[in-house]
Formats: C-alpha cells, sequence, structure tokens
C-alpha cells in the first residue's frame, strides 16, 4: 500500500506563476470516464489520491462529478490548490464526503501580480472556504513555501491570519503553525523543480515510488508529483494495471537507486526537491 497517488486531473492552469515551470506537454483535461477508470486501479492500493500535479484542479469543468466518484469508490481525496477559485468551487468541495484534505498555495499569488485590493479580495474568499471546511473537519494546510524567494508579502498575510485567528499558534513541526483545529500555516523554502536541463544537484534519496506516484492527464505514471514533462515514464494507468506498472524495470531501478543513495534516473539527480531529504 503507498500512501499517495497525485492524480493530475488537468494540466491547465489559470494563473502564470513566476516560479512555475509549466509543461510542454500537450493541454489535456481527463475526462470522468478516465479520472474513475484510474481510482479503479488506485483502489486497495493507496491511501489518499491527491488531485494535482501541474495545473488548477478547481478549474476542472467537472469537479463536483469526480468528487461524487472518488466517494463513490470511497477514497480519500487531497487537492492542492492556487486557491483563487476556491470561493466559485466552496459548495462543491464542502460537499464532498470524503474530502479530507486542501493545501492552498499562498505563495502562488505573488508571481502573479497581485495590486493589493486583488489580494485582499484573494484572502478573504481562501479565508472564506478555510474557515467553514476546518470547521467541517477538512484539514486546511495554507502554504508559504516562499523563504528564500519572494518573501516580502507574507507578513501581510500572517497578519490578516493573526486577526482571524488570534491566540497562541503552536508549532508542532518546524514551521507549521496550527492555528486552530484543523487548521495550519505551513512555511517552507522555495525549491527548484526538477529539469534535465538543470545542473547535477548531488540528489541521493526521495521518496519517490515510496510513498507516492503520479498519474498525469493522459494517464501516464510518474514517481512523484514534480515530474511535469513526463520524462520518467514508468507506465500508462489507462491500458495498464498498477502492479505491472510499479513492477517494472524503471520503476525497480528508482527505488533500488534510492535504496543506495545513488538515483538511477538523470532527472533525479537535477531535482532541487529532493535535496532537501538529504539533510
Ligand atoms: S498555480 Fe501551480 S500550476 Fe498554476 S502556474 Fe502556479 S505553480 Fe504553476
Ligand atoms: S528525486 Fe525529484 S524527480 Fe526524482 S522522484 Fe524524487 S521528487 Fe521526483
Amino acid at each position: 500500500m503507498l500512501k499517495k497517488a497525485y492524480i493530475e486531473v488537468t494540466n491547465r492552469c489559470n494563473l502564470r506563476c513566476a516560479f512555475c515551470p509549466g509543461t510542454k506537454r500537450e493541454a489535456r483535461t481527463m475526462s470522468p470516464a478516465e479520472f474513475d477508470l484510474v481510482l479503479e486501479k488506485l483502489q486497495g492500493a493507496v491511501t489518499y489520491v491527491y488531485l494535482h500535479v501541474m495545473g488548477e484542479p478547481l478549474a476542472h469543468p467537472q469537479l463536483a462529478q469526480l468528487l461524487s466518484l472518488a466517494a463513490a469508490r470511497g477514497m480519500k481525496v487531497c487537492i492542492t490548490t492556487n486557491g483563487t477559485l476556491l470561493a466559485r468551487q466552496a459548495e462543491t468541495l464542502l460537499a464532498a464526503p470524503t474530502l479530507h484534505k486542501v493545501s492552498v498555495s499562498l505563495h502562488s499569488f505573488e508571481g502573479n501580480d497581485g495590486a493589493p485590493e486583488r489580494e485582499r479580495r484573494y484572502l478573504d474568499e481562501v479565508w472564506g472556504f478555510a474557515d467553514r471546511a476546518a470547521a467541517r473537519g477538512v484539514i486546511v494546510a495554507l502554504r508559504l513555501w516562499n523563504e528564500g524567494g519572494a518573501e516580502e508579502r507574507n507578513g501581510a498575510i500572517e497578519a490578516f491570519l493573526r486577526e482571524k485567528c488570534p491566540g497562541e499558534w503552536r508549532e508542532p513541526r518546524s514551521g507549521s503553525f496550527r492555528l486552530r483545529e484543523n487548521l495550519y500555516l505551513e512555511h517552507a523554502k522555495k525549491f527548484d523543480w526538477p529539469d534535465l536541463d538543470a545542473p547535477e544537484r548531488g540528489t541521493q534519496f526521495c521518496y519517490g515510488l515510496r510513498d507516492q506516484f503520479g498519474v498525469l492527464a493522459d494517464g501516464t505514471v510518474v514517481p512523484c508529483c514534480l515530474d511535469h514533462e513526463g520524462d520518467i515514464v514508468l507506465g500508462n494507468l489507462f491500458t495498464q494495471p498498477l502492479d505491472e506498472i510499479l513492477q517494472g524495470e524503471r520503476a525497480h531501478a528508482l527505488r533500488e537507486g534510492f535504496s543506495r543513495r545513488r538515483p538511477s534516473e538523470e532527472l533525479c539527480r537535477r531535482c532541487g526537491f529532493a535535496a532537501r531529504f538529504d539533510r
């Protein structure tokens, strides 16, 4: 049993964040039937499905149907979103019986030239959802993964959250603050996306394929949610069973490589995210 499968329900996004590498892959959105086929193959094999790789999952035109399909299969759903469509999709999300967690990348707003009044409206909308969702038992993580990057707006964002959640914030994990029940603020360093054109970074270890893998919008299986170009193709879940893909030669070499601290894949040796596991 693996912990998470990241499903790219669409690779289209409504933002253009300055730090986002984007993708050169064809723009594609999974149909509900394709999504259900993926769920069928993941059922019993993963604990959580995360709707995100590239793209904005809340922009999927049949989001309500996707959430119903996940609920019908008893699959717990986590979503990572840039937060800009939360107000529009709030009722759909709050009606989803197996919605477990929503992570909001507050740092995504930094790359989109937000005028102060737009930024305030964005925060109000994110808060409007976060407040209701946390009260209903959905975990909400507000992310500021921009340490070492464009941190200049963090002070205003934190002041906004202090107004909404006065009192002492506990820090159960370094950089992660519990604002109230089910509601967290997470700080982390900005990271460099893996890229075949990036310099080698001496990456040694990663949890890719150990506790997670990704399914791109065309069914391609990759080892993690950061392989934005689909460089490490392990198989295709639209046409193959999951076991066959995870027991394939390339997947086996990848797991072995990380166990020996010698990644088998060139992309992994150029991954700025996995560098955080080598400390
Ligand atoms: S919201 Fe995510 S996918 Fe969209 S541009 Fe920003 S980082 Fe890229
Ligand atoms: S090292 Fe980077 S690219 Fe390789 S599996 Fe891990 S997160 Fe993905």
